[in-house]
């Protein structure tokens, strides 16, 4: 699972390998660009030919740690998966756990923001309250228990969409504390604060450092 290896100071390291179950190639940069300082390497579930299973839990964590569970029988290395959504105040908590598909089966970025928008016409702007949420776990051969991370990003929904950046909801999310959507931002500021970047954050400072003395 380990080689050693010399780090930047010349002192020996042990580099650990991990997979991202995710065949998101922006996700795997982020956790790469993360990680490495670590001595963590991180490589995507693609480049073992695995694919994502059903998402079929009842929650962010759960469906997480099914993907995670999946890579770890297939490849039997340290896995790392995550899940998010869009958590609407106003809708009970949906589209939620079933965000990418909230206008149904095979709908585009663009149904889900009508969907959203009609759903939600005729709620004022002080009841559009909603949140991004990420739930991060990462699981090891050898033990049943998982490292497990979550992080929200608050905003509300605005009257209508803005902006052309970032993907998914983000035309219609309004940050808090801010008066931009989420497409109206840099994707290098989104992707210093949003709930995935908090996340993953949380899991690279929860992760041990793979590096021993030499
Ligand atoms: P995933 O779990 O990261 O694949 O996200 C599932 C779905 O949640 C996406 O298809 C989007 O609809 C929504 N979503 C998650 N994160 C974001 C975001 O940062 N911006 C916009 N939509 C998001």
């Amino acid at each position: 699972m380990s080689v050693a290896a010399r780090g930047p100071g010349g002192d020996a390291i042990l580099i650990s390998r991990v997979v991202l179950a995710s065949s998101n190639p922006g996700k795997l940069r982020e956790l790469q660009a993360l990680l490495a300082p670590k001595g963590w390497q991180v490589e995507s579930q693609s480049q073992f030919g695995l694919v994502t299973p059903p998402e079929d839990g009842n929650s962010f964590v759960e469906n997480a740690l099914i993907k995670a569970r999946y890579a770890l029988a297939a490849t039997g290395l340290p896995c790392i998966a995550d899940d998010s959504g869009l958590v609407v105040d106003a809708l009970g908590g949906r589209p939620g756990i079933h965000s990418a598909r909230f206008a149904g089966e095979g709908c585009s970025d663009e149904d889900n923001i009508q969907r959203l928008l009609e759903e939600l016409s005729g709620v004022p702007e002080d009841l559009r309250g909603a949140r991004y949420h990420c739930a991060l776990v990462m699981v090891w051969p050898g033990t049943t228990e998982p490292l497990v991370c979550e992080a929200s990003w608050e905003g509300r929904i605005a009257l209508r969409p803005r902006g052309d950046g970032g993907f998914g909801y983000d035309p219609l999310f309004i940050v808090t504390g801010d008066t931009r959507t989420a497409a109206e931002m840099p994707s290098a500021e989104k992707n210093r604060i949003s709930h995935r970047a908090r996340a993953f954050d949380a899991l690279a400072a929860g992760m041990p450092t793979a590096t021993i003395s030499g």
